[in-house]
Protein backbone atom coordinates (compact mmCIF):
# COMPACT_ATOMS: atom_id res chain seq x y z
CA UNK A 1 0.00 0.00 0.00
CA UNK A 2 0.97 3.63 -0.47
CA UNK A 3 -0.04 6.06 2.42
CA UNK A 4 0.63 9.91 1.84
CA UNK A 5 0.19 12.87 4.17
CA UNK A 6 -1.53 15.71 3.64
CA UNK A 7 -2.07 16.59 7.52
CA UNK A 8 0.15 16.23 10.29
CA UNK A 9 -0.66 18.06 13.20
CA UNK A 10 -3.37 17.71 15.73
CA UNK A 11 -5.36 19.29 17.54
CA UNK A 12 -5.51 22.81 16.00
CA UNK A 13 -3.79 24.20 12.36
CA UNK A 14 -0.42 25.89 12.86
CA UNK A 15 1.38 28.57 10.50
CA UNK A 16 4.65 30.13 10.89
CA UNK A 17 8.29 29.23 9.70
CA UNK A 18 8.87 27.14 12.38
CA UNK A 19 5.97 24.55 11.36
CA UNK A 20 7.55 24.66 7.47
CA UNK A 21 9.08 21.61 6.88
CA UNK A 22 6.39 19.40 9.20
CA UNK A 23 3.87 21.29 8.01
CA UNK A 24 1.16 22.51 9.82
CA UNK A 25 -2.26 21.16 8.57
CA UNK A 26 -4.53 18.94 10.93
CA UNK A 27 -5.10 15.29 10.42
CA UNK A 28 -5.26 13.74 6.74
CA UNK A 29 -3.82 10.70 5.09
CA UNK A 30 -4.50 8.73 1.92
CA UNK A 31 -4.65 5.39 0.96
CA UNK A 32 -3.84 3.64 -2.20
CA UNK A 33 -2.63 0.46 -3.94
CA UNK A 34 1.07 0.51 -5.30
CA UNK A 35 0.93 1.71 -8.46
CA UNK A 36 -2.63 3.44 -8.36
CA UNK A 37 -2.51 7.08 -9.19
CA UNK A 38 -5.75 8.38 -7.81
CA UNK A 39 -6.36 7.76 -4.05
CA UNK A 40 -9.99 6.69 -3.35
CA UNK A 41 -9.40 5.94 0.19
CA UNK A 42 -8.96 8.93 2.52
CA UNK A 43 -8.50 8.76 6.17
CA UNK A 44 -9.74 11.80 8.16
CA UNK A 45 -10.59 14.94 6.84
CA UNK A 46 -8.66 17.72 8.71
CA UNK A 47 -7.61 21.33 6.89
CA UNK A 48 -5.00 18.74 4.72
CA UNK A 49 -7.14 17.44 2.73
CA UNK A 50 -7.05 20.85 0.72
CA UNK A 51 -2.98 19.83 0.05
CA UNK A 52 -4.64 16.47 -1.33
CA UNK A 53 -7.27 18.61 -3.41
CA UNK A 54 -4.45 20.41 -5.01
CA UNK A 55 -3.05 16.96 -6.08
CA UNK A 56 -6.68 16.09 -7.11
CA UNK A 57 -6.70 19.42 -9.26
CA UNK A 58 -9.79 19.55 -11.12
CA UNK A 59 -10.31 15.50 -11.07
CA UNK A 60 -13.58 14.57 -8.93
CA UNK A 61 -13.64 12.79 -5.94
CA UNK A 62 -14.50 9.21 -6.45
CA UNK A 63 -14.43 7.29 -3.11
CA UNK A 64 -14.46 6.55 0.78
CA UNK A 65 -13.48 9.32 3.01
CA UNK A 66 -13.67 7.54 6.30
CA UNK A 67 -13.24 9.55 9.91
CA UNK A 68 -11.82 8.28 12.86
CA UNK A 69 -13.75 10.64 14.85
CA UNK A 70 -15.55 14.31 15.44
CA UNK A 71 -13.04 16.42 16.55
CA UNK A 72 -12.60 19.43 14.66
CA UNK A 73 -8.84 18.43 13.66
CA UNK A 74 -10.26 15.54 12.02
CA UNK A 75 -13.60 17.64 9.95
CA UNK A 76 -12.76 21.10 9.22
CA UNK A 77 -11.35 20.40 6.23
CA UNK A 78 -14.67 18.68 4.52
CA UNK A 79 -16.03 21.35 2.92
CA UNK A 80 -13.16 23.06 1.35
CA UNK A 81 -12.48 19.25 -0.46
CA UNK A 82 -12.62 21.05 -3.92
CA UNK A 83 -12.76 17.80 -5.30
CA UNK A 84 -15.84 16.22 -3.44
CA UNK A 85 -17.38 19.42 -3.54
CA UNK A 86 -17.86 18.52 -7.36
CA UNK A 87 -21.25 17.68 -9.87
CA UNK A 88 -19.15 14.69 -10.77
CA UNK A 89 -17.90 13.53 -7.38
CA UNK A 90 -19.32 10.43 -5.19
CA UNK A 91 -18.15 10.06 -1.62
CA UNK A 92 -19.03 7.47 0.57
CA UNK A 93 -19.03 9.18 4.02
CA UNK A 94 -18.21 6.76 6.90
CA UNK A 95 -18.51 8.22 10.36
CA UNK A 96 -18.64 6.77 14.09
CA UNK A 97 -21.76 7.29 15.68
CA UNK A 98 -22.62 6.62 19.30
CA UNK A 99 -24.79 3.50 19.46
CA UNK A 100 -26.45 4.84 22.35
CA UNK A 101 -27.48 8.11 20.77
CA UNK A 102 -30.42 8.87 18.26
CA UNK A 103 -28.05 10.84 15.65
CA UNK A 104 -27.07 9.08 12.15
CA UNK A 105 -23.94 9.52 10.52
CA UNK A 106 -25.88 12.76 8.77
CA UNK A 107 -26.71 14.14 11.65
CA UNK A 108 -23.70 13.74 13.68
CA UNK A 109 -21.94 15.26 10.47
CA UNK A 110 -24.77 18.34 10.65
CA UNK A 111 -23.93 18.90 13.94
CA UNK A 112 -20.54 20.84 13.24
CA UNK A 113 -21.84 21.78 9.84
CA UNK A 114 -24.63 23.89 10.34
CA UNK A 115 -25.95 27.57 11.22
CA UNK A 116 -24.25 29.53 13.17
CA UNK A 117 -21.18 27.61 13.41
CA UNK A 118 -20.46 26.86 10.04
CA UNK A 119 -22.87 28.65 6.72
CA UNK A 120 -23.52 25.44 4.71
CA UNK A 121 -24.63 21.48 5.55
CA UNK A 122 -23.61 18.11 4.05
CA UNK A 123 -26.18 18.57 2.12
CA UNK A 124 -25.34 21.87 0.16
CA UNK A 125 -21.80 19.87 -0.85
CA UNK A 126 -22.37 19.22 -4.88
CA UNK A 127 -22.25 15.59 -6.05
CA UNK A 128 -23.58 12.75 -4.31
CA UNK A 129 -22.85 11.79 -0.77
CA UNK A 130 -23.67 8.97 1.10
CA UNK A 131 -23.23 9.01 5.16
CA UNK A 132 -23.18 5.76 7.24
CA UNK A 133 -21.84 4.19 10.57
CA UNK A 134 -18.62 2.94 10.99
CA UNK A 135 -19.71 -0.72 11.71
CA UNK A 136 -16.60 -1.89 13.66
CA UNK A 137 -14.64 -5.53 13.18
CA UNK A 138 -16.32 -6.24 9.93
CA UNK A 139 -14.06 -5.65 6.79
CA UNK A 140 -15.67 -3.82 3.53
CA UNK A 141 -13.84 -2.71 0.59
CA UNK A 142 -12.83 0.17 -1.08
CA UNK A 143 -11.22 0.01 -4.86
CA UNK A 144 -9.12 -3.24 -4.14
CA UNK A 145 -8.40 -2.50 -0.55
CA UNK A 146 -10.11 -3.93 2.27
CA UNK A 147 -11.02 -1.44 5.46
CA UNK A 148 -11.31 -2.89 8.71
CA UNK A 149 -12.35 -0.49 12.05
CA UNK A 150 -12.39 -0.86 15.73
CA UNK A 151 -13.22 1.59 18.29
CA UNK A 152 -10.49 2.59 20.67
CA UNK A 153 -10.63 4.89 23.48
CA UNK A 154 -10.44 8.38 23.14
CA UNK A 155 -12.01 11.57 24.69
CA UNK A 156 -15.25 12.93 24.16
CA UNK A 157 -17.50 10.54 22.07
CA UNK A 158 -16.65 7.12 19.95
CA UNK A 159 -13.02 7.13 18.21
CA UNK A 160 -12.17 4.12 15.76
CA UNK A 161 -8.65 2.99 13.95
CA UNK A 162 -8.57 2.00 10.60
CA UNK A 163 -6.61 -1.09 9.23
CA UNK A 164 -6.14 -1.42 5.49
CA UNK A 165 -4.90 -3.81 3.74
CA UNK A 166 -4.14 -4.73 -0.47
CA UNK A 167 -3.89 -8.64 0.52
CA UNK A 168 -0.06 -8.37 0.29
CA UNK A 169 0.83 -5.51 2.57
CA UNK A 170 -0.97 -3.57 5.85
CA UNK A 171 -1.07 0.02 7.12
CA UNK A 172 -2.98 0.71 10.53
CA UNK A 173 -4.02 4.17 11.29
CA UNK A 174 -4.66 4.84 14.87
CA UNK A 175 -4.53 8.86 15.30
CA UNK A 176 -6.22 9.60 18.22
CA UNK A 177 -6.39 7.14 21.28
CA UNK A 178 -5.58 7.05 25.18
CA UNK A 179 -4.95 3.63 27.13
CA UNK A 180 -7.81 2.83 29.32
CA UNK A 181 -5.77 3.96 32.37
CA UNK A 182 -2.24 5.88 32.88
CA UNK A 183 0.70 4.36 34.02
CA UNK A 184 0.86 0.03 34.68
CA UNK A 185 1.03 -1.44 31.82
CA UNK A 186 4.54 -3.36 31.18
CA UNK A 187 6.35 -0.37 30.21
CA UNK A 188 4.10 2.14 32.86
CA UNK A 189 2.62 4.42 30.34
CA UNK A 190 -0.67 2.56 30.45
CA UNK A 191 -1.64 -1.30 29.43
CA UNK A 192 -1.87 -1.92 25.38
CA UNK A 193 -5.06 -1.84 24.33
CA UNK A 194 -6.08 -5.04 22.76
CA UNK A 195 -8.22 -3.10 20.35
CA UNK A 196 -5.29 -1.00 19.02
CA UNK A 197 -2.90 -4.11 19.06
CA UNK A 198 -5.43 -6.12 16.63
CA UNK A 199 -5.28 -2.80 14.38
CA UNK A 200 -1.43 -3.07 14.08
CA UNK A 201 -0.72 -6.73 14.90
CA UNK A 202 2.26 -6.95 12.26
CA UNK A 203 1.29 -4.09 10.12
CA UNK A 204 3.78 -2.79 7.66
CA UNK A 205 3.30 0.64 8.34
CA UNK A 206 1.25 1.86 11.75
CA UNK A 207 0.84 5.54 11.63
CA UNK A 208 -0.45 6.41 14.93
CA UNK A 209 -0.50 9.69 17.05
CA UNK A 210 1.87 10.47 19.88
CA UNK A 211 1.41 14.62 20.74
CA UNK A 212 2.83 14.08 23.93
CA UNK A 213 6.05 13.21 25.67
CA UNK A 214 6.39 11.09 28.59
CA UNK A 215 7.34 14.14 30.82
CA UNK A 216 3.90 15.21 29.64
CA UNK A 217 1.49 12.07 30.61
CA UNK A 218 -0.99 14.81 32.60
CA UNK A 219 -1.75 16.92 29.49
CA UNK A 220 -2.12 13.39 27.84
CA UNK A 221 -4.69 12.56 30.05
CA UNK A 222 -6.53 15.52 29.98
CA UNK A 223 -6.54 15.01 26.31
CA UNK A 224 -7.26 11.62 25.50
CA UNK A 225 -3.80 10.52 23.58
CA UNK A 226 -0.85 8.47 24.11
CA UNK A 227 2.67 9.59 25.08
CA UNK A 228 5.50 8.51 22.98
CA UNK A 229 6.83 6.03 24.53
CA UNK A 230 3.29 4.38 24.37
CA UNK A 231 3.40 4.92 20.52
CA UNK A 232 6.71 2.98 19.87
CA UNK A 233 5.97 0.30 22.68
CA UNK A 234 2.86 -0.32 20.54
CA UNK A 235 4.42 -0.60 17.76
CA UNK A 236 7.43 -3.22 18.90
CA UNK A 237 4.55 -5.20 20.55
CA UNK A 238 2.27 -5.46 17.70
CA UNK A 239 5.25 -6.48 15.24
CA UNK A 240 4.96 -3.32 13.12
CA UNK A 241 7.64 -2.87 10.37
CA UNK A 242 7.31 0.98 10.87
CA UNK A 243 5.95 3.40 12.73
CA UNK A 244 4.98 6.49 11.43
CA UNK A 245 4.64 9.29 14.15
CA UNK A 246 1.88 11.87 13.11
CA UNK A 247 -0.75 14.19 15.03
CA UNK A 248 1.93 15.98 16.12
CA UNK A 249 1.39 19.20 19.02
CA UNK A 250 0.97 22.61 17.62
CA UNK A 251 3.26 23.69 20.37
CA UNK A 252 6.37 21.31 18.75
CA UNK A 253 7.99 23.35 16.17
CA UNK A 254 10.08 21.50 13.19
CA UNK A 255 13.40 21.99 15.37
CA UNK A 256 11.68 20.42 18.42
CA UNK A 257 10.25 17.95 16.08
CA UNK A 258 13.65 16.98 14.86
CA UNK A 259 15.69 16.50 17.63
CA UNK A 260 12.43 14.07 18.97
CA UNK A 261 12.22 12.20 16.44
CA UNK A 262 16.03 11.54 16.44
CA UNK A 263 16.04 10.44 19.98
CA UNK A 264 12.75 8.11 19.23
CA UNK A 265 14.80 6.06 16.09
CA UNK A 266 18.25 5.94 17.98
CA UNK A 267 16.58 4.21 20.69
CA UNK A 268 13.70 2.00 19.49
CA UNK A 269 14.10 -1.73 17.88
CA UNK A 270 11.46 -0.59 15.66
CA UNK A 271 11.69 1.56 12.90
CA UNK A 272 10.40 5.19 13.76
CA UNK A 273 9.71 8.32 11.42
CA UNK A 274 7.94 11.52 12.24
CA UNK A 275 4.97 12.76 9.71
CA UNK A 276 5.28 15.62 7.13
CA UNK A 277 2.67 16.83 5.45
CA UNK A 278 2.76 15.14 1.70
CA UNK A 279 5.28 12.81 2.47
CA UNK A 280 4.34 9.49 0.60
CA UNK A 281 5.36 6.09 2.50
CA UNK A 282 5.21 2.98 0.24
CA UNK A 283 5.41 -0.67 1.35
CA UNK A 284 6.44 -1.75 -1.94
CA UNK A 285 9.93 -3.43 -2.15
CA UNK A 286 12.22 -1.30 -3.68
ZN1 LIG B 1 -7.02 14.88 16.90
ZN1 LIG C 1 -9.43 13.69 19.05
Amino acid sequence: VKVSFWGVRGSTPVSGAEFVRYGGSTSCVSVARDGDELPRLVLDAGTGLRNLARQLGSEPFRGTIALSHMHWDHTQGLPFFRPADHDAATVDLRLPVDPDGDLDAEQVLSGVMQPPFFPIGPRDLGGTWTFGDVECGRAWSVDGLSVVAHDVPHKGGRAVGYRVTDGTSTMAYVPDHRPTAFGGGDDGFGAYHPAAIALAADADVLVHGAPFLAAELELADRYGHTTLPYAVGLAERAGVRQLVVTHHSPARSDDQLDEIAERAAASSSVAVVFAREEMTVSTRPS
